[in-house]
């Protein structure tokens, strides 16, 4: 469940991905209501069982079973922004009218992380930045981390997401808005494609830094999804 919003006095609109990972909009008629079965089964960032019956426009959600509600039932606010910078990333990656099971699994693998105890608030910055790269590799969007975009050199210290990954210092001269990388961080960009969330999650960071891999990654995002990422802004502002 990727997002929802008011239709009518009771009903919502509901955006879904399937396990296939295509994106399925669907009308939930009367979960808005209190105490309605149904809205606790349409709640955000969960994984359910839905039985859709065919509607003139949108589909209808007939029959809800909840599978996992991976942020409990009174997630922290942190929690809740990354989870909503998870859904909004994926919400841009999948589509009607294609199937990408990755997509799928890694939108519920990062959703299970943001609602887990072991993933502290500085590592929640680093799964939401690793889900978007990886995700964004994986539809064609990979960033050039060991040599030079423009000139192939192996010295980087500069990162530009329009350019498509990192510079070093005499290319990024010539390129706007390269912003400097240092060699920890170059480091860590290239960890955050190689290494599997759990290890991402042993592995100490501290909370500046976490957040400056998130501006890279949220930088990365807008560029080549071009779109305007509200939930992510949110988070890096928070
Ligand atoms: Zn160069």
């Amino acid at each position: 469940m990727l997002d929802k919003v008011k239709l009518k006095e009771t009903d919502l609109i509901v955006t879904l991905l399937s396990e296939g990972g295509r994106q399925i909009r669907a009308v939930a008629k009367g979960a808005r209501k209190p105490g309605s079965r149904l809205a606790v089964r349409c709640e955000l960032f969960c994984t359910a069982d839905l039985l859709l019956a065919r509607g003139r426009n949108l589909d209808i959600v007939s029959q809800a079973e909840l599978l996992a509600a991976p942020l409990g039932a009174a997630p922290t606010y942190e929690r809740m922004c990354a989870a909503s910078a998870v859904a909004e990333v994926a919400k841009l990656c999948s589509f009607e009218d294609a199937e990408d099971p990755f997509v799928f699994a890694i939108t519920e693998r990062a959703l299970a992380l943001c609602g887990d105890d072991a993933c502290d608030a500085v590592h929640l910055d680093v799964i939401v930045a690793a889900y978007i790269f990886k995700l964004l590799s994986h539809t064609g969007y990979r960033p050039d981390l060991f040599s030079c975009v423009l000139c192939g050199d192996a010295a980087l210290s500069y990162f530009s997401a329009s350019a498509g990954g990192l510079l070093c210092a005499s290319c990024a001269s010539s390129v706007p808005g390269a912003e400097e990388v240092s060699p920890a961080n170059v480091g860590w960009l290239r960890s955050l494609l190689a290494l599997r969330f759990d290890e991402l999650m042993g592995t100490p960071i501290d909370a500046m830094q976490a957040t400056y891999l998130l501006a890279l990654a949220h930088l990365w995002a807008a560029t080549h999804l071009d779109a305007r990422l509200r939930a992510l802004e949110f988070m890096l502002g928070r």
